[in-house]
């Protein structure tokens, strides 16, 4: 085996800073410019927009003013310091290239990768109403658009990718630069066992570990909280009303007549909302048994219902799920339910398709790394519909009973019981059949995961449950 030759890598590290010097001047100024704005405008820095974005132009800006500065100090101790202190002068590059690295790596979850994209700025990891990184960026800017500023950033980002190219190549030469000859870092020995082990095993632990180990620790977690089990919620049941028929007292027996017949209660139920029927029904005990009769409740109620209420508009009572419809409804500005989102949103994956969406450390994106971005919605406040008894209560106490209406839908969810009209209890990917155990939830709308814990973590196999009634527990209508 040959021994190095000093001189020829002294000379390959000097030539190659001076081949560095302008590309690496211009990731300085360009990461500094970023950096400053992020750092400057807090909305840059808060969702939905990447929680990291300002570390990661910190990173950038920092390795790039140091590398810059390396370049010139680094070329004066080569050539006074020589021999083994190229060793060293080979890790700081290793170290520079390697955080450099780290930063570049956070800025790729939120930046597109080429300047082609920047064409749809203003879409790119759009969620909601809000406008992209790159619209929200130019607007602090004079005179820019959300393309100029994405190709601002795809341009910085480009520049740290290069600079890392020359700092690991400096690196490689300056720590394999041994001029024993049977020193491990002696450049002549096997190329192969160089490549395989500073590539080959950096790889195989993100390819095929990383995933593994990604997935054992979701795995882990769903099975520690079905250890715990599931929190009871308990809802108030309304006693079943039994009328003492010996007490009822009739006051107008010529109205009790009229009632009493049903070919002429439907009539006059056609013309009013169903709330009224029920205020009606409250007049008095003799009324109430006219119109909704304790002995035949469950048909008298469907039949009502078929009549009252605007026919084109009729809905459920968001909150108390009373039949209603847009007359006698009324609309309340209120926060966002994050029930409903999941409920209508997320659906269950099979365990094979979710360990597919766990991409290997090396690739940008992955559901499980980015998780569902449609929470920032929930927060919005929007115009909700609702019956009039509903919109005397207070928001707080309404919706805290909703979402534990939620939460029990979400749980009958995960066995495959309320879904809507036509859909069926299947994985949302393969459409393979979902088994007991863990349940892993994607969102439909952004494909992240759903990592809320009004999901249940673990569920019983959903075979033969579909038949079940959907109004198990506080459910259905929980009065008439
Ligand atoms: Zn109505
Ligand atoms: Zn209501
Ligand atoms: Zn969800
Ligand atoms: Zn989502
Ligand atoms: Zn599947």
């Amino acid at each position: 085996m040959p021994k190095a030759d000093e001189k020829g890598t002294v000379g390959c590290i000097l030539f190659l800073r001076f081949c560095q010097v302008i590309t690496t001047a211009c990731l300085a100024f360009a990461a500094k410019s970023l950096y400053e704005l992020v750092r400057d405008h807090k909305e840059l820095q808060s969702p939905p927009y990447d929680k990291h974005i300002l570390l990661a132009q910190h990173l950038v800006y920092a390795m790039g003013m140091t590398s810059f500065v390396w370049l010139f100090v680094g070329f004066a101790l080569i050539i006074v310091f020589k021999g083994p202190a190229i060793f060293v002068y080979g890790v700081i590059d290793l170290t520079i290239a390697i955080t450099l690295c780290v930063g570049a790596g956070m800025q790729a979850v939120y930046l597109p990768a080429t300047h082609s994209v920047c064409g749809h700025a203003e879409t790119w990891q759009v969620v909601g109403d809000q406008p992209s990184l790159f619209h929200l960026a130019a607007s602090f800017q004079v005179k820019k658009d959300a393309v100029d500023s994405c190709h601002q950033f795809v341009s910085a980002w480009v520049l740290a990718v290069v600079v890392i190219v020359f700092e690991m190549l400096t690196a490689y030469i300056g720590i394999f630069s041994d001029t024993r000859e049977y020193s491990f870092l002696n450049p002549y020995r096997p190329f192969a066992w160089f490549v395989i082990i500073i590539f080959g095993l950096p790889y195989w632990l993100v390819a095929f570990i990383t995933p593994r180990a990604r997935f054992t620790y979701r795995f882990v977690k769903k099975v520690s909280r079905s250890i715990r089990g599931l929190e009871e919620i308990e809802f108030e049941e309304t006693p079943k009303y039994n009328p003492n028929y010996a007490n009822i007292k009739v006051f107008n027996p010529g109205l009790q007549r009229i009632l009493n017949i049903e070919h002429l209660l439907l009539p006059i139920a056609s013309g009013l909302d169903y709330v009224d029927l029920i205020n009606l029904s409250l007049t008095s005990k003799s009324i109430r048994e006219c119109v909704f009769p304790a002995g035949d409740l469950v048909y008298r109620t469907r039949k009502l219902k078929e009549y009252s209420c605007n026919m084109d508009t009729k809905m459920k009572c968001l909150y108390c799920n009373k039949q209603v419809c847009e007359d006698c409804t009324i609309t309340r500005n209120l926060p966002g339910l994050e029930g409903a989102r999941h409920l209508s949103l997320c659906r269950p994956y099979c365990t094979r398709c979710y360990f597919r969406t766990i991409a290997p450390g090396v690739r940008r994106r992955g559901t499980d790394k980015s998780g569902c971005h449609c929470s920032v919605a929930d927060d919005s406040i929007q115009d909700q519909k609702m019956c009039r008894g509903c919109g005397d209560v207070h928001w707080e106490e309404l919706q805290a009973a909703r979402t534990k209406r939620y939460t029990q839908q979400l749980r009958n969810l995960a066995v495959g019981i309320g879904l809507p009209e036509g859909e069926n209890f299947e994985c949302a990917k393969c459409k393979g059949e979902i088994k007991a155990g863990a349940r892993w939830w994607i969102c439909t709308k952004c494909k992240g995961e759903c990592k809320s814990y009004m999901h249940p973590a673990w569920a019983r196999s959903p075979k033969g449950q579909n038949e079940e009634k959907e109004n198990e527990k506080g459910l259905g209508d929980n009065n008439v």
